[in-house]
């Protein structure tokens, strides 16, 4: 690409004028402006080019500008850019055949919605109606989304701010060995007691009251945490004795993340209702939606569904998931990512741990993947503390920089960087922003008390 820094400048005075931007004090951010993208890299309006192992905020699993979706799109919007969601429109009826086909069980009808929180928020409702019970159990170290409904379920500090004692949200922990709660030294135990703990909180909360129990299959913004083995199964147990439904969000670990075409595939766990979006279409028109089983389905049956959306289904986001998801199968992007993720980016990322002092631990599956970066490794000690700003969070910024100058582009969330290149990344673009970040990981182990 053709360097162009007037334009840039351009761009950004506009952005800085008018464009009020998401979780952020408006003045102290200073917003790269992009002038393209194309499959694992971006780049600016100087002229210099980003490898991106972030996928935006995890959606673009098959990279930027795949030829193929962004044809199909064109091609939808020239014959139906958009019609109303009452109607049967070939694109959104594909888009449902093709999920239900590849969703656990018998989630065989879908809602389509716009994004993840909205998915979210029907899931959510469905299983109040389903079951005439008010509350919804959702784990710490979660996030399901921005709106009340969902950040009320989030687990993370963006919650605080915004939280209603009115949600019927109770909050319980759900296994992480690192940072047990348990006093847990194997998974077996972690596992165990976390069920435990589950079992008693549903007991002490009434399970009368539950509706459902919402959780990220693989919880990824909060520090992409893979279940032990039988944990989810374990909550499908407790689901089932109390007729609890039992929701798992896969809108970050869906369509291909971890290896698979969705987390639960991995743990042969089959939910009653699964949200979707990002990874769906890629997130090149705004999709998300709610997989639904056959007995939720059947409460909806003869009894309307009181809930809806102008969009529900956009042919043009619909379009986008059809060939998405025609791609992703044609190309093997599903086991491009699991054969990477076991091959290149784990081997890689614990040979990283060995040599740098900063990395506490390694974790991940397929193309999602977490380093937790600490001060100590004995004490795991966090780089900078829980939900730091400013000064505090100094040694992450620093850590992003250094990367950022070795022409990567970092995921980072409180004291991680997570490892979520597009589900298409090649072994030498992984070769290539893995070095970078051996070499930015030297900055952040400048902060530890070695
Ligand atoms: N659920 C999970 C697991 C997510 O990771 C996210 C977004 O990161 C959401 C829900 C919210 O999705 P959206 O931002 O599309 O509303």
């Amino acid at each position: 690409a053709q360097p162009n820094p007037e334009t840039g400048a351009a761009v950004k005075a506009a952005d800085r004028a008018h464009v009020f931007h998401s979780w952020s004090a408006q003045e102290l951010i200073d917003p790269l402006a992009v002038a393209g993208a194309k499959g694992s890299y971006f780049w600016d309006y100087e002229g210099r080019r980003y490898l991106d192992f972030t996928s935006g905020l995890v959606f673009t699993n098959i990279g930027h500008q795949h030829p193929k979706v962004v044809a199909a799109i064109q091609e939808q919007a020239g014959r139906m850019a958009t019609f109303a969601p009452a109607f049967a429109v070939e694109a959104r009826s594909e888009a449902a055949r093709l999920i239900a086909e590849r969703t656990p069980g018998d989630l065989d009808k879908v809602f389509f919605t716009n994004g993840g929180a909205d998915a979210v928020e029907h899931a959510v409702r469905m299983a109040r109606l389903h079951t005439g019970r008010p509350k919804v159990l959702s784990a710490y170290r979660s996030y399901h989304g921005g709106t009340q409904q969902t950040i009320n379920l989030t687990g993370d500090p963006r919650r605080w701010a915004s939280d209603s004692g009115t949600a019927g949200v109770v909050h319980f922990w759900a296994p992480f060995l690192y940072r047990s709660r348990f006093y847990a030294q194997t998974q077996e135990q972690e596992c165990a007691r976390a069920l435990e703990h589950l079992e008693t909180t549903i007991a002490f909360e009434g399970p009368a009251t539950i509706a459902a129990i919402v959780l990220e299959t693989v919880p990824g913004t909060a520090g992409v945490m893979p279940p032990p083995p039988g944990y989810l199964a374990g909550v499908r147990e407790l689901c089932d004795k109390h007729g609890i439904v039992f929701v798992l969000d896969e809108v970050m670990a869906g369509f291909g993340r971890t290896g698979t075409w969705f987390a639960a595939d991995l743990y042969d766990v089959v939910p009653d209702l699964m949200t979707f979006a990002k990874g769906v279409n890629s997130g090149y028109v705004p999709l998300g939606g709610v997989a639904i089983s056959g007995a939720i389905a059947e409460t909806f049956a003869r009894r309307p569904y009181p809930g809806g959306l102008t969009y529900s289904g956009h042919p043009l986001a619909c379009a986008a998931a059809v060939a998405t998801i025609n791609v992703m199968a044609e190309e093997g992007i599903v086991e491009n990512a699991a054969r990477l993720g076991e091959s290149v980016v784990g081997p890689a990322l614990r040979g990283l741990a060995e040599r740098h002092p900063s990395v506490g631990e390694v974790r991940g599956v397929g193309m999602f993947w977490a380093l937790e970066l600490v001060r100590n490794r004995e004490t795991r000690e966090p780089l900078i503390p829980y939900d730091a700003t400013g000064e505090a969070a100094a040694p992450m910024a620093a850590f992003a920089a250094a990367a950022k100058a070795e022409g990567l582009w970092p995921f980072v969330n409180m004291n991680r960087t997570h490892v979520v290149p597009p589900c298409t990344v090649s072994e030498a673009e992984l070769k290539e922003g893995l070095a970078a970040l051996d070499s930015a990981l030297s900055v952040a182990d400048g902060f530890t008390d070695r």
